[in-house]
């Protein structure tokens, strides 16, 4: 087993003023108000407090550093250089514009350079980066980016496909529809062997071919 420490390339942004809970709940009491409700009702009394607990779940991922979660491998492979894939992750983010859920599920796959990582990193690595406001070709990117400077693996593929609430519940009203987006570095860009096996193996059916043409 090695420990390494790499460069902090992908730690939380620093918040210049983290307001305080009790100036969090007030902004949402306002947010209440300018629905049109009455935050005094007995419904709504504890409404903020609750909405400000549920942003520490949905942004948890701002205190966590996704470069540390991967810096533990382990180097007794027995030689093993295949592809390593974790499929159909669950996915739970905010779209940054809206502030509105982005739900669907990832695929991270990673060709080994000597080094392998606990299989669970990478799903925390995924979470890490969702638990944040995001676009999703930002989140694509930064996980795949980030396993690839930590690991330095001979390839990643990331895979995210997902629906957006800015889309489905409010806007042009689009349930349905999901967008995929992928990153692919190293043997998964450069050889198509190597990028067919992983888009046959995450088996997406309609996804993976659409993922296969625009590569
Ligand atoms: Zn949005």
């Amino acid at each position: 087993m090695n420990v390494k420490t790499p460069a902090p390339l992908a730690a939380a942004p620093v918040t210049t003023h983290r307001p305080s809970r009790a100036e969090a709940e007030a902004a949402v009491r306002t947010l209440l108000l300018w629905a049109g409700d009455d935050p005094d009702r007995e419904g709504l009394v504890d409404t903020p407090a609750r909405v400000v607990r549920a942003y520490e779940e949905f942004f948890a991922g701002y205190d966590t550093d996704p470069v540390e979660m991967l810096a533990r491998t382990f180097e007794e492979t027995d030689g093993y250089d295949e592809m390593v894939l974790l499929r159909d992750i669950r996915l739970e983010s905010h779209c940054e514009h809206h502030m509105v859920p982005i739900i669907g599920r990832a695929h991270v796959a990673y060709l080994p350079h000597k080094r392998v990582v606990g299989i669970s990193k990478l799903a925390r690595v995924v979470e890490a980066y969702a638990k944040r406001l995001q676009i999703q070709e930002k989140l694509t990117a930064q996980i795949a980016n980030t396993i690839n400077e930590v690991l330095q693996p001979k390839g990643v593929a990331v895979v995210i496909e997902a629906a957006h609430q800015c889309m489905t519940t409010r806007g042009i009203h689009k349930p349905g529809v999901s967008m995929v987006t992928s990153r692919m570095l190293g043997a998964f860009r450069d050889d198509p062997t190597t990028r067919r096996e992983f888009l046959a193996m995450i088996s997406m059916g309609g996804t993976a071919a659409r993922v296969a043409d625009e590569a």
